[in-house]
């Protein structure tokens, strides 16, 4: 048996569910594909706040950047939105993201034939989408200085600075394009470069990148219209590349093409190091209910399977187990809508179906 360690950092609300199941397939796939997981559970966020008064600590971010892959839930909840920026769960976020330095954030979002009645937009509308969405994720707004608040004539205002260099956008640039050649070999860059001098950047960096990919169909799309031209024609998209700002919000949206914010899986790549983690939040309303839809934690792990781990094998053989959940008609809260032939499951039911899911496949294999 091969040996790998990760690291798994549950974190708060829904988040420690989620990855409990997560881990549990996880697992069970790697063994059958002969890989033993060492999994080692650290706390992070609000959680870590409780224990140690901040939302990561070093020690915390030297094991993660040691083993080089890291499982996340989700972070944050009422109790700590009141605590300084520096110390919120989401800041835990940024930092760890930030130090092992995953700059490419990659979102697929794929809407099940199965799931294609739980969308609010018109089946048609949605039917055969296949998008992936590559997120700069260590740059721009989040991260760029200054950044403070301070007051003018008694007026108080804030300050936060979109910054991107020619060799971050390169960087994420080069993802996207790698990535189409191994899908329908189309780039859409997003950004607002008929307003930001940022987006300019963006775009002209991104305009050289594709000298080198004269095989790939590059286009670039303003973010208001690229909002838009989501909801309206999702199909037209196949990689979609932007900035750390742009992204979190059309991924989002986006998210809304499969039903569920629940359903929707991501991988943060960078310097030989993985971060997988559902792109939802803590759901801090339905936290300790045993109703999470743990499917977007589901398929992360597998995403590590693809992309730490090499596994190819495993990865395919979570998202066969996710797709046949959904085909027998088994729905979490979020998606079910009484439709004929499916089911109300609860999390738990969902981990015993998947897990049966993969293991009577490999009794027939
Ligand atoms: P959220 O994603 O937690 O929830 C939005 C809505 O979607 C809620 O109604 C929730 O119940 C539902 N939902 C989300 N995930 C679901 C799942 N797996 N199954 C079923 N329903 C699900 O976003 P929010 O409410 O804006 O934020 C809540 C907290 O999460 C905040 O503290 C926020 O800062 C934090 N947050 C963390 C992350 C992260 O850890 N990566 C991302 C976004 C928000």
């Amino acid at each position: 048996m091969k040996k790998e360690t990760i690291i798994a950092l549950p974190g708060d609300g829904i988040g420690p569910e989620v990855t409990g199941v997560a881990l549990n397939l996880l697992q069970t796939v790697c063994r059958q594909h002969n890989t033993d997981l060492e999994i080692t559970t650290l706390p992070f966020g609000g959680s870590c706040y409780d224990q140690y008064g901040q939302p990561v600590t070093e020690e915390i971010l030297e094991q993660c950047k040691a083993a080089g892959t890291v499982f996340l839930g989700a972070v944050g909840g009422v109790k700590w939105d009141n605590l300084s920026g520096d110390l919120r769960p989401e800041a835990g976020l940024l930092k760890l993201r930030k130090e092992l330095g995953v700059f490419a954030n990659l979102r697929p979002i794929q809407v099940h034939p199965a799931l294609s009645s739980a969308s609010s937009l018109k089946k048609e509308v949605i039917d055969g989408t296949d998008i992936l969405i590559v997120r700069e994720l260590t740059g721009g707004i989040y991260f760029g200085k200054p950044r403070f608040t301070s007051e003018e004539n008694g007026d108080p205002f804030s300050v936060d600075t979109m910054k991107y260099s020619r060799s971050e956008v390169q960087r994420v640039a080069r993802v996207a394009f790698e990535a189409a050649r191994k899908r329908d070999g189309r780039v859409c860059s997003v950004d607002k470069a008929n307003v930001l001098e940022s987006s300019r950047m963006w775009r002209s960096s991104v305009l050289e990148i594709a000298e080198e990919y004269p095989d790939i169909e590059l286009s670039h799309m303003l973010v208001d219209n690229c909002a838009m031209q989501i909801i309206r024609d999702p199909k037209q998209f196949d990689v979609m590349v932007t900035g750390n700002l742009f992204g979190d919000i059309l991924s989002d949206a986006a998210s809304m093409l499969t039903g569920s914010l629940g359903m929707l899986p991501s991988a943060s790549l960078g310097g030989g190091n993985g971060l997988y983690e559902p792109v939802h939040g803590s759901a801090p309303d339905i936290a300790g209910k045993g109703v999470a839809n743990p499917l977007a934690a589901v398929a992360s792990a597998a995403l590590l399977c693809r992309y730490s781990l090499k596994l190819e094998g495993a990865a395919t053989r979570i998202e066969e187990a996710i797709a046949s959940l959904l085909a027998a008609g088994i729905r979490t809260a979020d998606l079910y809508s009484e439709e004929e032939g499916t089911t109300l499951a609860g999390t738990e039911e969902v981990r015993e179906w998947l897990l049966d899911a993969v293991t009577a496949k490999t009794q027939t294999i």
